[in-house]
């Protein structure tokens, strides 16, 4: 089968890169990763040119102008962007390249590569709370970039609600992380999933409860409150 661009749209949390990190340690020789360009500053751990190339605004800013990104947004207040590059250096190597970005990323990538030369899943954990467990428990974020990554998540699956069977193919569930690394790795070899095709409205329904679950969490966030579980 032909390589093809594995997007992997999420709420900050959710796991894209943890399920980006295992397809590759699953399947070394079917998947590969792009490694997108940002001026936001390097976490703990994150080399230069592994998680991120990372930039000076000038230096995107340039590389922008030049046509080098195949896309590229504002997050945060942070750019980042999807370098052509990276996307063709593991396409021609004959690996489906795995994109890790947020929903305006996914509505571009989705019109350069159309069906089937890409696949489109939106990641959510199995709740809103669990949502927030992890963000917290990765501690890279100060409290108030926290809140900040919460109110931008309800908007995001808000999207990916209206933006359902038109950008996105399929919602993945990452409760289990090997079982969606699995699912990943299926409908990519094999191109769909009986319950995407029947059940669309189940989707948007999971989406909705999600949205209107956050949305209820989301206040127990801000620093203001002093509460931190
Ligand atoms: P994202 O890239 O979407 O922002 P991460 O991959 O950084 O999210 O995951 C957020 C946190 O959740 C990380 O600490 C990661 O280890 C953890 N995590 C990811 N997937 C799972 C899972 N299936 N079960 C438990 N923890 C997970
Ligand atoms: P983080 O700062 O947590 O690494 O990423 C913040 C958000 O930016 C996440 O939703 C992530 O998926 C998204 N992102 C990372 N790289 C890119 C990219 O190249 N393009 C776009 N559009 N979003 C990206």
């Amino acid at each position: 089968m032909a390589a093809r661009v594995v997007v992997l749209a999420a709420p900050s949390g959710a796991g894209k890169t943890t399920i980006a990190r295992a397809l590759r340690t699953r399947r070394p020789d079917e998947f590969g990763y792009s490694v997108s360009g940002t001026t936001r500053r390097a976490r703990p751990g994150e080399r230069d040119g592994e998680a991120y190339h990372f930039l000076t605004r000038d230096e995107f800013l340039g590389r922008q102008a030049a046509g080098e990104f195949l896309e590229s947004t504002q997050y945060a207040g942070e750019l980042y962007g999807t370098l052509r590059s990276e996307v063709e250096r593991v396409l021609h190597a004959g690996k489906h390249v795995v994109l890790d970005v947020e929903v305006e990323g996914a509505r571009q990538v989705r019109k350069a590569y159309p069906r089937p030369a890409s696949v489109v899943f939106f990641v959510i954990p199995p709740s809103p709370r669990v949502l927030i467990e992890r963000l917290r428990k990765r501690r890279t974020e100060s409290e108030a970039e926290l809140a900040r990554r919460i109110d931008i998540a309800t908007g995001e699956v808000e999207t990916a609600a209206r933006e359902l069977g038109d950008v996105y193919d399929h919602v993945l569930v990452n409760d289990d992380l090997d079982a969606a690394v699995s699912e990943v790795i299926e409908l990519v070899q094999g191109g769909g999933r009986a319950s995407d095709r029947d059940a669309p409205r189940d989707m948007k329904s999971v989406l909705s409860t999600f949205v209107r679950q956050l949305k209820r969490e989301a206040p127990q966030l801000k620093p203001s409150t002093g509460r931190s579980r």
